[in-house]
């Protein structure tokens, strides 16, 4: 099946007020012209040297989002352009980010990752550690920054159980510090969380944004996730 096949498939049986990223990494720029071309425009990529000549090449109405670990020293190659980056993990990251949006005079849209998994590798505040930061006013100091929500993901395991739980809990904590902190819902109203194994878990669960690229573009193969730690 080609690639808009696949695309479309996927779109019909997603919610109409869902978004999708379509996670193009690892793939070459042949596939994501072909989703754009019926119709794709928000495209996640995981790393800012594979992601720069991409967007060098590709449509400039491409909304480009960053889904992977982003070392500090990495923001201002992509602050010009960037849509939203999922994978904010440190309060220092949020200070860089703005600091170059700001060079840009751009906002860019920000997502808190919360580390939900059991495995230890994976990046992210705590529960707690995203409730101190809301409760101390501190976005009010990041004018080029908007909060879009909370970015969360699960075990990579086969006990779809533990699966929910993750999702779920992330979306209680979610629906608390909306309540809490934003009121007025301008901001604060996306909830990323589901990819290709575990997307229809997370939509039961209160995603608002799925992050999907294999049910997509096809299988990445092993060399090239070994190369995704830069
Ligand atoms: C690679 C990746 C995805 C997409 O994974 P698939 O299983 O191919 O859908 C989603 N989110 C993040 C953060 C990723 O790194």
């Amino acid at each position: 099946m080609s690639i808009s096949a696949r695309l479309n498939r996927l779109k019909n049986e997603l919610p109409e007020n869902i978004r999708l990223v379509a996670v193009s990494k690892f793939h070459p720029e042949t596939a994501i012209q072909e989703a754009y071309d019926s119709g794709q425009r928000i495209f996640g990529e995981s790393r800012v040297q594979e992601l720069l000549p991409k967007y060098e090449h590709l449509p400039k109405d491409v909304e480009w989002h960053f889904i992977g670990h982003l070392q500090l020293n990495k923001v201002k190659q992509i602050a010009p352009f960037i849509d939203t980056i999922h994978s904010i993990d440190s309060v220092k990251l949020l200070s860089e980010v703005n600091k170059e949006a700001a060079k840009f005079n751009r906002q860019i849209n920000v997502l808190l990752q919360i580390h939900i998994a059991q495995e230890e590798h994976k990046f992210g505040f705590s529960f707690d550690e995203v409730e101190e930061l809301l409760k101390t006013g501190v976005f009010a100091t990041f004018p080029y920054l908007h909060l879009s929500g909370l970015m969360g993901m699960a075990t990579f395991t086969d006990e779809k159980e533990q699966i929910r739980q993750e999702f779920h809990g992330l979306n209680v904590f979610f629906q608390q510090m909306k309540a809490a902190y934003f009121p007025s819902g301008a901001s604060f109203h996306e909830l990323s969380m589901g990819m290709t194994d575990d997307y229809p878990i997370a939509l039961e669960e209160g995603a608002t944004i799925v992050r999907i690229g294999s049910k997509i573009f096809g299988p990445r193969g092993k060399w090239t996730e070994e190369k995704s730690v830069e």
